[in-house]
């Protein structure tokens, strides 16, 4: 039962489906709000949506209408009203004083073409008087040796190494627009959830994720990364390859196709509605490695 819905604070459990609207809900997205409503109500948890619409250039019009009429189409209803995360910007910019004012900031000039290979700042702009006027980004600094390796619930022990935490990374892009690690640190962790789920393309940015939350002595939740959905070539499968809309006519097909990429038991023929096949799948909901 969610706190939110009723008010009484009934579970430890809370985790998320946070979709970015740039599009419509695909088999892939499909598979990473699966694992983390199965894992959350398995758990007797909560599971909220939270909309990452922080980057307005990227977002499609009707695609937040999209996601959710698909997502309940497939039975996947959240706990509380939408969350949008554009009105989280007034502790995003918190959460940069507070990194600034710890040393941990840097102004930087660089563009693709002066980047590193690995996407740090190529030009030792860390070391430069950079003024108001010039269009700069912003960049936290790193220490892969600082960050300890963290247990992920699916893959188990993952160690960071200088490859995986470049030596910076941006926070705030140059275009005035906070960037996604800084915004899914800060809202993961306050209000706190204890469980993120998503799709194991994103390991990388939860290195990135957990060295802000450090920085910003935030309690990090506990993360569990799924096998992604690729497509014929072996391409994950997304929105700018034009990964194909869920057909909502064929629902409990899309869930039982979701539920075999992530490896879980079949409910059983009887099951036909989606709420049977639901029920299913979240009293047998396993975490495996
Ligand atoms: N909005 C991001 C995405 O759709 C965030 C994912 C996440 O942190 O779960 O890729």
């Amino acid at each position: 039962m969610s706190t939110l819905a009723t008010g009484k604070d009934t579970t430890c459990y809370r985790g998320r489906f946070a979709p970015s609207p740039t599009g419509h809900l695909h088999a892939g997205s499909l598979v990473a709000a699966l694992a983390s409503f199965l894992d959350a109500r398995h758990s007797s948890g909560e599971w909220q949506l939270r909309v990452d619409d922080i980057d307005p250039p990227r977002a499609v019009a009707g695609s937040v209408e999209a996601i959710t009429d698909s997502l309940s189409v497939h039975g996947l209803v959240w706990d509380g009203p939408l969350v949008f995360q554009s009105a989280s910007e007034i502790r995003y910019e918190r959460a940069l004083k507070r990194l600034a004012s710890m040393g941990w900031l840097f102004r930087c000039l660089c563009t693709r073409a002066t980047l590193s290979e690995r996407g740090s700042c190529g030009q030792d702009c860390e070391y430069r008087e950079i003024g108001d006027g010039e269009p700069h980004s912003l960049r936290v600094k790193t220490h892969p040796e600082r960050l300890p390796g963290f247990e992920d619930r699916f893959l188990g022990e993952q160690s960071v190494s200088a490859a995986t935490l470049p030596q910076d990374f941006i926070v705030k892009r140059r275009d005035g627009l906070y960037a996604y690690q800084l915004a899914a640190a800060v809202d993961d962790a306050q209000p706190h959830f204890t469980h993120i789920v998503r799709g194991a393309d994103l390991l990388d940015s939860t290195y990135r994720q957990l060295w802000l939350q450090q920085l910003l002595k935030l309690k990090a939740p506990a993360y569990g990364h799924v096998p992604v959905v690729q497509d014929d070539a072996g391409n994950k499968l997304s929105k700018q390859t034009g990964a194909a809309a869920l057909d909502s006519r064929q629902p409990e097909n899309n869930l039982r196709a979701g539920l075999r990429h992530l490896g879980q038991a079949a409910p059983p023929s009887s099951a036909r509605s989606v709420t049977d096949i639901l029920a299913h799948a979240v009293e047998y909901w396993t975490v495996g490695k």
